[in-house]
């Protein structure tokens, strides 16, 4: 498994940073070149290589015209095509949902999942319409990139401990040297992206070099609820990440401030172009509308943000083997309707961060991570199945009259769920809403209900500070 690693530029001179800038501005269309030929579905879609596109293109001499070295334009061409081919695989994902929607039956389940694991959806009239509805076709967006392969680079230090990156130019045996602010050589294939003048340096490493990964994982099976409050709550009652909810909180308010005040200078340069005092309008854009800092600041709140919801992870497979989670596949979808919204988008981007660290920790250490089916998970009451009355943090279960915490409860719930026999990954909403009212009627008619160990269970959602009692609690009790 890989990890990404970034290492940033230090003070690099501007003829420099306008060569990269220059190179990665030629290298834009190669990528467009390759969405828009090979984009769709007669082109990836249809098994095609990155080596023929280059041969295709050698034959034709389509490269002459973007003016960079050969090994430049065939990398961008891989990457492009790795950018493709993911978008597909997003696409996949959706269609895969839109089969189990349409039967039930195992054999036309597992006969049309094959076919759209092997590319040959296109002679099945269901699949190849479903297709075309969620593998919209793309366009490259960009043009501040240089894909460096890693027999292409070298690293050297100086007299004085410096790191120097050399990466070639635009001419045969010119390379550019840049200068790193760390001591750590970035090894393999390197992503280049110029951003606000200086340069990161993308690159890969493999997660088992990294201490963390060396700690073993738990024995037990975990489920946990994701939260903006916390990072996490186990089904034990413990919480963990429990800053996140402060940093989204501080990141929240400062964006909306920082938004009113770039608005009204924004305003102010505006009136003065009306006015005709265009060097003040551009006095204005430069120093105060900048989005070099800005974006550093932004980078530097994801970090923080991933850095506790990174340990938050950790915590959980300290104890775990198996990790339950509800599957976030499905909240990406709508992600361009999130617009403006400030606390949305936060949320949005946390919960993708959440789910990225649940994969990634298990992974490098060992554990397994179940995803499951979350419909209703925070709604129903996970003794009785009711659907409660939530109130903030709390859930109320009317027919039970207990009120629940409702993290607590929802990671119970999700427990519960890996090992449900009637709700799968994929069953549809009102489905699993109708497998839980006619669990309920049963319960009703006082007839035999799967429901072993609810009394252990119950006390820890009351008491989730207390979880390491409740074994011997148990014995008391029975
Ligand atoms: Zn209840």
């Amino acid at each position: 498994m890989k990890v990404t690693r970034i290492a940033y530029s230090a003070r690099l001179n501007s003829g420099k940073c306008a060569a990269l800038w220059e190179q990665a501005r030629r290298l834009g269309p190669v990528r467009s070149e390759v969405w828009q030929r090979y984009g769709s579905i007669s082109g990836v879609g249809s098994g095609l290589r990155d080596r023929q596109v280059r041969d295709r293109w050698l034959v034709d001499g389509t490269h002459v015209r973007f003016g960079v070295l050969a090994n430049a334009w065939k990398e961008t061409v891989r990457d492009a095509m790795a950018d493709i081919a993911t978008n597909l695989a997003s696409a996949k994902v959706q269609v895969r949902r839109a089969v189990f929607r349409r039967t039930g039956d195992p054999g036309e389940r597992k006969r049309m999942l094959a076919a759209l694991a092997a590319d040959r959806w296109a002679g099945d009239p269901f699949l190849a319409r479903q297709m075309r509805k969620h593998w919209k076709r793309g366009r490259n967006r960009t043009h501040d990139q240089i894909v460096v392969r890693a027999d292409q680079h070298n690293t050297a230090t100086d007299g004085r401990g410096r790191l120097w990156l050399a990466v070639p130019g635009l001419q045969r045996r010119q390379m550019v040297r840049i200068p790193l602010s760390t001591t750590v050589a970035p090894t393999g294939t390197l992503r280049l992206i110029l951003r606000g003048g200086r340069v990161e340096v993308h690159y890969q490493i493999d997660a088992s070099q990294m201490r963390s990964s060396q700690r073993p994982c738990g024995d037990a099976t975990v489920g946990v609820d994701k939260g903006y409050t916390e990072a996490l709550t186990d089904s034990d009652g413990v919480r963990h990440g429990s800053r996140l909810g402060e940093l989204l909180t501080s990141e929240s308010d400062r964006l909306k401030e920082r938004n009113r005040r770039r608005a009204k200078l924004r305003s102010i340069a505006n009136t003065a172009a009306l006015r005709g005092d265009h060097a003040k309008a551009r006095r204005i854009t430069v120093n105060n509308l900048g989005t070099v800092k800005r974006d550093r600041q932004a980078a530097r709140h994801r970090a923080r943000v991933r850095t506790e919801i990174f340990t938050a992870a950790h915590r959980v497979v300290d104890k775990a083997a198996t990790v339950v989670a509800e599957d976030l596949t499905k909240s990406f979808a709508g992600r361009k309707t999130l617009g403006r919204n400030v606390n949305r988008r936060l949320a949005a981007w946390t919960k993708g961060a959440t789910a990225e660290a649940l994969t990634s920790v298990s992974e490098r250490r060992g554990s397994a991570l179940v995803h499951v089916n979350a419909a209703y998970t925070s709604q129903a009451c996970h003794r009785c199945g009711r659907l409660g009355r939530r109130h903030g943090d709390r859930l109320h279960c009317t027919s039970c009259g207990v009120v629940w915490q409702a993290d607590v409860n929802a990671a119970i719930n999700i427990l519960q769920r890996a090992g449900d026999p009637d709700i799968a990954l994929h069953t549809p909403h009102h489905a699993v809403r109708q497998i839980l009212q006619d669990r309920t009627d049963r319960h009703r008619t006082r007839l035999p209900v799967q429901d072993s160990n609810s009394a252990t269970i119950e006390r820890r959602a009351n008491h989730p500070n207390r979880s390491a009692m409740s074994n011997s609690r148990k014995q008391v009790d029975r």
